[in-house]
């Protein structure tokens, strides 16, 4: 049994991978700024502070063996490809893994793992929504298409530089389209397979759904379980990466519509609006991972969609129960 930290235990990823840690039999801290909005926190302990904070990161790394980095000021293309959070995106998210490693190492932590992301990859590479280029060694020369993505360059290789001088293990993977159950779904920060079943849950059969752009750019989109695996075998393994965890099942933006329209049942028009959009096309590129890690995720998006439909449907329908019961 490990004494495990999980920054960003009130996110997302971090709620899972919390669980998933449990489930293994370790113990271990989460610490957030916000509780998680969908799930109780498995944690033993949970720290509702800000990283940014010196003190409240000293008191979270205190006793710990293994930090799982995954607080970051972020959101899908509506928030971070828009412009106006450029600064907030940077300061936040480079001050967090600033103050995870001085503190770390100064606490005795032996290993890191650090959550980067697929919008390091130069946008030059990606101008083709049918070939994109997203294999590990094409991150040079940079040239990520957002500040989000230059941040996350940059911890990484602040990640690697504590590694390379502080003698300490350290973990590093590139995230591709993260999706799943307990994720943001609405209020702006929502990524596109949650926004797309929130439009599709909520639209009367034979309306329409906004989609951003012509919907004809590619992503390939990964089930938040099959993350966690990666990430545990990453963790594990003495392999530090940088190496991407992604799905190489490319789908257009108007296929992930009309995959969703399938599962609910509904015949919608799709109407094209302007949108912030990021690159024209991405798809992971998993021949590293398999080499290196002997696996790679295989799950079909099909069956991550159905299983996030049906959650995002739920919230939708409670939500709507809600306003209702106001409103008497
Ligand atoms: P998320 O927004 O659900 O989780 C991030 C958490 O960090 C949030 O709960 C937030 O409150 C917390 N946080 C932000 N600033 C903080 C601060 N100053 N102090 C304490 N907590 C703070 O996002 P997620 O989807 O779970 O992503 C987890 C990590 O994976 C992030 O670093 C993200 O950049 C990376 N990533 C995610 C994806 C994806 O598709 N979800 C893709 C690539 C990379």
């Amino acid at each position: 049994m490990k004494r495990i930290l999980v920054n960003g235990a009130g996110g997302f990823i971090g709620g899972h991978m919390v669980k998933r840690l449990k489930r293994e039999g370790h113990w271990v801290r989460g610490v957030d700024i916000k509780h998680h909005e969908y799930a109780v926190s498995l944690a033993d302990e949970f720290i509702l502070g800000d990283l940014c904070d010196q003190r409240v990161i000293a008191e979270a790394v205190d006793g710990i063996d293994e930090v799982y980095q995954f607080a970051a000021d972020m959101g899908g293309a509506g928030y971070i490809f828009t412009g106006e959070h450029d600064a907030d995106v940077m300061r936040n998210s480079a001050t967090i893994n600033l103050n995870t490693l001085h503190y770390g190492v100064q606490a005795g932590v032996k290993k890191f793992f650090y959550s980067s992301s697929a919008c390091i990859y130069p946008a030059y590479n990606q101008e083709d929504a049918q070939n994109p280029k997203c294999s590990e060694e094409s991150a040079y020369p940079a040239a990520p298409d957002s500040e989000y993505g230059w941040e996350k360059l940059f911890s990484e290789r602040l990640y690697l530089s504590y590694m390379r001088n502080y003698g300490v293990a350290v973990r590093v993977a590139r995230f591709h389209n993260i999706f799943g159950i307990e994720g943001t779904w609405t209020g702006g920060k929502e990524k596109a397979p949650a926004a797309m079943c929130r439009k599709v849950a909520e639209a009367e059969d034979g309306r329409e759904i906004e989609i951003w752009g012509d919907g004809e750019q590619t992503r390939s989109f990964l089930y938040v379980d099959e993350c966690v695996e990666g990430v545990r075998r990453l963790v594990e393994s003495d392999f530090s990466g940088p190496v991407n965890i992604g799905s190489e099942e490319m789908v257009t933006i108007n296929q992930l519509a009309e995959m969703v329209m399938q599962i609910a049942g509904k015949k919608l028009a799709l109407r094209h609006i302007a949108g912030p959009l990021g690159v024209r096309g991405r798809n992971s590129d998993n021949h590293m991972i398999a080499e290196r890690l002997g696996w790679k995720p295989t799950r079909p998006l099909r069956e991550g969609m159905e299983k996030t439909y049906g959650w995002i449907h739920e919230q939708v329908m409670s939500a709507r129960a809600q306003e209702m019961t106001a409103k008497k």
